[in-house]
């Protein structure tokens, strides 16, 4: 993606804006754009670089998100979300071999919920079959089963969860920041997903300082060395071979560097921390407003990402704010159990949209016969009695139940946990409850 239209090749030490950002080491990427940890020369403060590709359609969707951004950090009127939304803090253009980028300044955040739940595996009680098992062919799949699209992502999330009282004090600051952007600010997410939300820092500035100081590295950065000379010491540290130091072009460390930081070797000391403690208590912030939408103007219709989608949008009805709610009710059913509440697959028989269909009827409820034959793509899915074209035997498996049998939850839990769920479940948009009536939910207390 390091191309024209692409991704802009960033080294450690690159200056943007007329020197004030200067580059430290990756954090982070997406779809859309590299993340970057950036020293801020004006303020002496550490900032999060978003560096958007170049290509036209990548820096329109960027500048909309400057918008949307902006819209966030300018609303007047006090609210309880506020300060669970990333807040930007400049923006600005910068012309590369690529083209032309949109950057966006962020204050520094921590890992995102995606690899807070990796770690939660790796350093949690290795859970046995039942969890990691779930999924792996709907229940209404007498078939062989079939593999995963993506091996990688069911291999790498089923597991662990996080425990509840951390879950449901991530849950309450996540719908706080929803109630915040759908309310005040007029606009929904449209794609909420655990990449998305990332942990705050508690003094992030003297974290990254004394991660920093111990960094050899960082010290010549900042002592003004020439960046030749800061990649030879890192260079040299890792490969003391006198053969690979006299080879090595400048260019080639300066790759180096960049590998070095994504990987965090011990120069550049990881930012990935342990999960917390559940009594230290933890902070979230909602972020990446990259495809956020004002509520009443749609950019498009084609939103979230598959495992988060709505029944709205799987059928192509209508959908509003509530649909970041159904969402919600997935990011917290994964963080507790580590696996997705809805991964659906295709066959030759049917499609992956039925199958998901499938897999929320199976769940949740049946769809109600209007709303099942209300959307764009419903003659696909349903025949005119409102039933699915293809999966004809659904085994049910409500929500509740999945908790208890899958998950070990206690009958009392696994009952409170799906009452909390199961409004924001609610399969027609009208009847799903809103962000702001999610707030006083008592599983929240
Ligand atoms: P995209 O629109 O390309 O998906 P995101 O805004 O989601 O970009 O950022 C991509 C990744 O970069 C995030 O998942 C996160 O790991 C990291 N990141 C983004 N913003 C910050 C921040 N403010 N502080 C730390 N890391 C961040
Ligand atoms: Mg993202």
């Amino acid at each position: 993606d390091y191309r024209k239209g692409g991704y802009h090749p960033v080294k450690i030490g690159d200056w943007f804006k007329d020197r004030r950002y200067r580059v430290v080491r990756k954090l982070g990427w997406g779809h859309f754009s590299t993340v970057w940890l950036a020293h801020d020369r004006d303020e002496d403060i550490h900032v999060a670089l978003k560096i958007v590709k170049s290509a036209a359609h990548y820096t329109e969707a960027a500048l909309d998100e400057i918008e949307l951004c902006m819209r966030t950090v300018s609303v007047q009127e006090p609210h309880v979300g506020r300060d669970y939304v990333a807040k930007m803090l400049d923006s600005f253009e910068h012309s590369g071999p690529n083209g032309r980028h949109v950057c966006m300044v962020f204050e520094v955040l921590g890992e995102n919920l995606l690899s807070l739940l990796r770690n939660a595996r790796r350093y949690g009680t290795l859970r046995d079959a039942a969890g990691a098992a779930r999924g792996a062919s709907g229940p209404h799949d007498s078939g062989s089963g079939g593999a995963s699209d993506d091996p990688a992502a069911a291999g790498d999330r089923s597991g662990d969860g996080l425990p509840l009282p951390l879950v449901k004090q991530i849950a309450r600051q996540i719908i706080a920041a929803l109630a915040y952007l759908h309310g005040p600010c007029n606009m929904i997410h449209t794609d909420l997903k655990p990449e998305n939300v990332l942990v705050c820092i508690d003094n992030v500035e003297d974290v990254i300082r004394s991660e920093l100081r111990s960094d050899p590295a960082y010290a010549e950065l900042r002592g003004g060395a020439a960046l030749v000379q800061v990649s030879r010491s890192v260079a040299n540290s890792r490969a003391p071979s006198p053969v690979r130091a006299a080879e090595s072009s400048a260019q080639s460390l300066e790759r180096d560097l960049n590998d070095i930081s994504i990987a965090g070797s011990p120069q550049h000391p990881p930012q990935r921390h342990a999960p917390p403690e559940p009594h230290q208590g933890v902070k979230v912030k909602l972020a990446d407003l990259g495809n956020a939408t004002w509520a009443d103007h749609h950019f498009t219709e084609d939103i979230q990402t598959r495992q988060y989608r709505s029944p709205e949008v799987l059928i192509g009805a209508r959908w509003d704010a509530t649909a970041d709610m159904w969402s919600c009710a997935c990011v917290v059913f994964e963080l507790l159990t580590g696996d997705y509440l809805f991964e659906p697959r295709s066959s030759s028989r049917y499609s992956k949209d039925e199958d998901h269909v499938a897999q929320i009827m199976e769940t949740v409820a049946p769809f109600p016969k209007k709303f099942a034959l209300s959307g764009r793509f419903s003659s696909e899915l349903f025949n005119r009695r409102g039933e699915l074209r293809h999966i004809r035997r659904l085994r049910p498996f409500p929500l509740k139940d999945i908790l208890r049998s899958e998950y070990g939850f206690s009958p009392q839990d696994a009952r409170e946990t799906a009452d909390f769920l199961l409004p924001m479940l609610e399969i027609s948009p009208a009847r799903r409850s809103s962000a702001e009536a999610m707030l006083s939910h008592p599983w929240l207390r």
